[in-house]
């Protein structure tokens, strides 16, 4: 079915360009193209002396490594024979260069309650938790999975696993007991750290009860332990087996110091999104993690010892871990944590806490973006924004419109945008632009920071040419790579490192454009074969996405006889009927955009997409229910699964 040369037709043209305001640029981390160039051909040329350098002056060391990396592939080592820890690293060390007294966490609750902790009221309680853990059994090396609410106790307890040795594993708390079950038992998890409930748009969900689900199925797990959060009654306690924090940590000494740990030490499991198929237990290691986390935060996000930065994910994803935990505390950032819905009380909640709290950094998802625009710009104008200098995209493509909505309704057209463009498994950014210094074209990540080297191919590994698009590759070890699925060596080969020897395959598709930006083109198993030319999906989508009554489009590809596949979009609009006629304008307003060729065959209105809790768009159903097929294959991330039955029928 694919077009022998495996590269894939680039048909969206887009060339609006926004360079840094120049009182950016005068202040920022890396404020010369020269100042990247020069790093990133010392990265790529000596990719030993640069990362020694850059370790060296980043993390603190119990014991100086040896070599830099040694790479096997499909297997990197990095920092070898260093002792490391990266609790230290995000608490102690900052504590050591002054910082102690400011302000670590500040934290708002759903209800709104609130609460701060300085780097030393925060290396206090992570002190407490570890010694708890420690006296409770669990010692270097064992796995325990954190389920919890977004309160402070989650990075307390990620960083209380760090300190001690123990490999975290933190599973979203809106995931089913089925869900925890299969991740406790993937892992061989020995605890779960959990609390009694969870605040989501105002009402109770009792996580407790949800593990004891979870917790008859999970033979492995010794021991849990319980925040009290909700104050929610009559939570079931086995006896022998679970302990309230309050019982156990609130009393012990904070004074525990931080276990020398070898530098590829396990820190975390974590499991991907589950966009593309069953969720795959991804590992990474303490100092190459550490170090790539802190580097890309500094780099990207342009840090200042005065901001308020705030990430929004939640920590149950890989954004959560590298931008709100080890990222941004081990830079010694102020970072705003917020426990709730974005639309709880109101639609205004996020504008809210940027107006209250000064947030000078927001980085956000493409998934909320487009609820804003949908939920309507009053809910933005109540609010000063002016803080803001700095605003971030993570976890799909943002699509042009959405970008430029972004740009000016949030960022009050003064703000860079950093579309940054990762995975679970890089451990951090990968590409992104430099806000300095990069003139940022709406849906382009642009750049690759230091030290990753990416090559474009077709199917037979060949490098394409800069017009079309090809599957995404990493072509040289970086410190923050993934070190394996846990347990599952033989899916972290096939799955990585296969289809084209010696790289690592992203799994998406890219293009580099002729001033060398890179487009990130939707994901290999979603190319769409329209007679013999292979489309993008978000090509098409940001198509239908840049007519003024949709808000999201996902864009699949169904069996026709004739061209081979058939274009299917789904799509969500705003202040229009869902009608025929809005159907044909849909039609043509892709033909006009981006050409006969990637006109929909069927247009779809949809109340919502089917989702992944981590909020991308699942093609990969979509595409059963475009060809009225039922829907197969792993549904344990998707977020609401009555959407899949809605999609039934069309709402016009
Ligand atoms: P699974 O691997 O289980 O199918 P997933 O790939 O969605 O799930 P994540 O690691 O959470 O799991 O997401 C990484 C993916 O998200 C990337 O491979 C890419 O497809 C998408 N992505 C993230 N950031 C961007 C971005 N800035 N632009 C385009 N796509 C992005
Ligand atoms: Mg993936």
């Amino acid at each position: 079915m694919t077009d022998p040369s495996g590269q894939i037709d680039h048909i969206l043209i887009e060339d609006r360009k926004f360079p840094p305001p120049a009182e950016f640029t005068k202040r920022a981390v890396v404020s010369t193209q020269a100042q990247y160039d020069e790093m990133y051909a010392k990265a790529r040329d000596d990719r030993d002396g640069f990362w020694k350098a850059e370790a060296n002056e980043h993390l603190h060391w119990f014991e100086p490594f040896g070599d830099v990396c040694q790479w096997n592939a499909p297997h990197a080592k990095w920092f070898l024979g260093g002792k490391t820890n990266a609790s230290y690293n995000c608490l102690d060390r900052n504590i050591d260069a002054g910082r102690g007294d400011k302000l670590a966490i500040v934290w708002e609750g759903e209800p709104g309650d609130t609460r701060t902790l300085t780097y030393t009221e925060l290396r206090s309680e992570v002190a407490k938790c570890a010694a708890a853990l420690t006296q409770i059994g669990i010692s270097a090396g064992d796995v325990v999975s954190i389920y919890m609410p977004m309160t402070p106790e989650l990075p307390i307890a990620m960083l209380a696993c760090a300190r001690i040795g123990a490999i975290h594993s933190v599973i979203f708390a809106g995931f089913s007991a089925e869900s925890i079950a299969d991740r406790n038992n993937d892992a061989s998890a020995k605890m779960v750290i959990t609390a009694d409930g969870l605040y989501r748009r105002g009402k109770v969900l009792p996580l407790k009860e949800t593990v004891d689900e979870a917790l008859a199925k999970s033979p492995t797990v010794e021991h849990c332990l319980v925040l009290q959060r909700t104050g929610t009654e009559n939570v079931p306690m086995t006896e022998g087996r679970d302990v309230w924090w309050h019982d156990v940590v609130d009393s012990q000494s904070d004074d525990f110091p931080a276990v020398p740990l070898d530098s590829e030490t396990p820190l975390f499991i974590l499991y991907t999104s589950g966009s593309t198929g069953k969720p795959k237990g991804i590992l990474h290691t303490t100092a190459g993690y550490n170090l790539w986390a802190k580097r890309t935060f500094d780099w990207v996000f342009d840090h200042r010892e005065d901001d308020i930065y705030w990430c929004t994910a939640d920590c149950g994803w890989i954004t959560g871990h590298s931008y709100i935990v080890y990222g941004p505390l081990s830079a010694g950032a102020t970072c705003l944590m917020y426990e709730g819905a974005p639309n709880h009380p109101a639609e205004d909640r996020f504008w809210d806490l940027v107006e209250k709290y000064k947030v000078t950094i927001l980085y956000t998802a493409p998934t909320a973006v487009r609820a804003f625009i949908k939920w309507g710009d009053e809910h933005v104008e109540k609010h000063d924004l002016s803080s803001l200098r700095l605003l971030g995209s993570v976890g799909e493509g943002i699509n042009p419109e959405a970008w430029i909505w972004y740009h000016k309704m949030i960022g009050g057209e003064r703000c860079p945008i950093v579309d940054t463009w990762w995975q679970t498994e890089t451990g951090g950014i990968m590409m992104s632009p430099l806000p300095g210094i990069t003139a940022t074209i709406p849906g382009s990540c642009t750049t690759p920071l230091p030290g990753i080297v990416p090559a474009i191919v077709d199917e037979a590994g060949n490098v394409v040419d800069a017009q079309h698009g090809g599957m995404l590759c990493i072509a040289e070890p970086w410190p923050g790579m993934l070190r394996g699925i846990y347990g599952d060596e033989q899916r972290f080969v096939e799955q990585y490192w296969s289809m084209v020897p010696g790289k690592y395959l992203t799994g998406d598709n890219a293009r580099k454009d002729e001033h060398g930006f890179y487009w990130i083109m939707g994901r290999i198993d979603d190319v769409i074969n329209v007679s013999g030319h292979r489309l993008s999906t978000i090509e098409v989508e940001s198509a239908l996405v840049s007519h003024d009554a949709v808000c999201e489009a996902a864009v699949v590809g169904r069996h026709d006889d004739l061209k081979g596949q058939a274009i299917a979009a789904f799509v969500t609009i705003h202040n229009r009927e869902p009608n025929e006629e809005l159907r044909k304008e849909l039609k043509l307003h892709v033909r006009k955009q981006i050409g006969a060729l990637a006109q929909p065959d069927d247009i779809r209105f949809a109340a919502t997409l089917p989702k992944t809790r981590s909020g991308k768009i699942m093609r990969r159903l979509l595409r059963d229910v475009a060809s009225g097929r039922e829907v197969v294959g792993d549904t344990s991330t998707l977020e609401d699964l009555s959407v899949l039955a809605k999609l039934g029928d069309d709402e016009a």
